[in-house]
């Protein structure tokens, strides 16, 4: 399978700023006094988490797990497990999710059952990004960002083969015909 090698915008930076300033104002007011744990996935969604949480105007704590999910390419193996877990116990602690996208969900729901062992006082999700059309397995998005076509992106965090990582606008590749 191969990309065309040039990505077309598909969220201007300008537009990914007034997103992240209303998720932001919306986290603001449900979490003013509960000191949330922030978990981000790795890598994929640290730029994401790096501008969100200089929005947020609370005492907060960010963890990064990191899982094995999709492999180098575009396609899941299916099979996902912790690569790196949390560093901190989340017992009795709002946890809030922080993603860059969610696909078929595979993923999201994984990591939710992982921190629900935790015990956690809640739990949320916060994505930046959403494919409703892939959907393979359900869940509730508290704080959505953008929902998208069925398009791969990059860009903003998000890479094709650890690629495009860089791009501040959130693009999308296409299949060479
Ligand atoms: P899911 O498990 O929901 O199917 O997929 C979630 C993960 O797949 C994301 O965290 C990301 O790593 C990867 N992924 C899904 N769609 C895209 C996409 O359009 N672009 C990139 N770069 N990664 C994606
Ligand atoms: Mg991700």
């Amino acid at each position: 399978m191969s990309f065309q090698s040039k990505p077309s915008v598909l969220i201007s930076r300008q537009e990914i700023e007034v997103t992240v300033n209303r998720l932001a104002g919306e986290i603001n007011n449900d979490y003013r006094d509960k000191h949330p744990v922030l978990v981000a996935v790795l890598k994929g969604s640290f730029i994401f988490l790096a501008d969100l949480i200089r929005r947020l105007d609370l005492p907060l704590e960010i963890e990064f797990v990191r899982l094995s999910s999709y492999g180098r390419g575009k396609e899941s193996s299916g099979k996902i497990s912790v690569v790196q877990g949390l560093s901190t116990e989340v017992k009795g602690r709002h946890v809030l999710v922080v993603e860059d996208i969610i696909d078929t969900g595979l993923t999201t729901n994984f990591l939710l059952d992982y921190l629900r062992q935790k015990e956690p006082s809640s739990i949320k999700v916060c994505a930046l990004t959403s494919k409703p059309s892939r959907r393979k397995f359900p869940l509730t998005i508290d704080y959505l960002g953008f929902t998208i076509p069925d398009k791969f992106l990059v860009g903003y965090g998000l890479d094709y083969d650890e690629k495009f990582r860089n791009l501040p606008d959130i693009c999308f590749i296409e299949e060479e015909q």
